[in-house]
Formats: C-alpha cells, sequence, structure tokens
C-alpha cells in the first residue's frame, strides 16, 4: 500500500503508480495511522486534512 504525499489517499493497488484523488505520481509506502472517510461533509477529520472525497487516508506521509 502507498499513501499519496500531496492528499495523502491510500491506494491499495501496488501497480498503481497514480493517485486517483490528485492524480500526482508522488506516493509513499512509508506513513502511518489511517483514516477512513465515508462522509467527507460531516466528518471532522476530513476537514482538518482538507479531504472532499472518501476513501482511505493516511494521517502521516512521510
Ligand atoms: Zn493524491
Amino acid at each position: 500500500m502507498k499513501a499519496c504525499r500531496h492528499c495523502r489517499l491510500i491506494t491499495y493497488d501496488k501497480k498503481k503508480e497514480r493517485c486517483d484523488h490528485c492524480n500526482s505520481t508522488d506516493l509513499s509506502g512509508d506513513y502511518s495511522g489511517i483514516a477512513v472517510i465515508t462522509n467527507p461533509e460531516k466528518s471532522e477529520i476530513a476537514k482538518k486534512l482538507n479531504i472532499n472525497k472518501k476513501g482511505h487516508y493516511a494521517l502521516k506521509v512521510r
């Protein structure tokens, strides 16, 4: 699994070189914490992390 350095979206497909959300190729295998966002409009974590699309997000990406 990899996490995007820009929007923190986690990609479960190892073959993927691009983030589904922001199209960045800057993915990192070194991240910690996972936030599952199912309802971005109502989630405090989503607001904090600036997320507006549902998915799994890393809390920290190195
Ligand atoms: Zn991204």
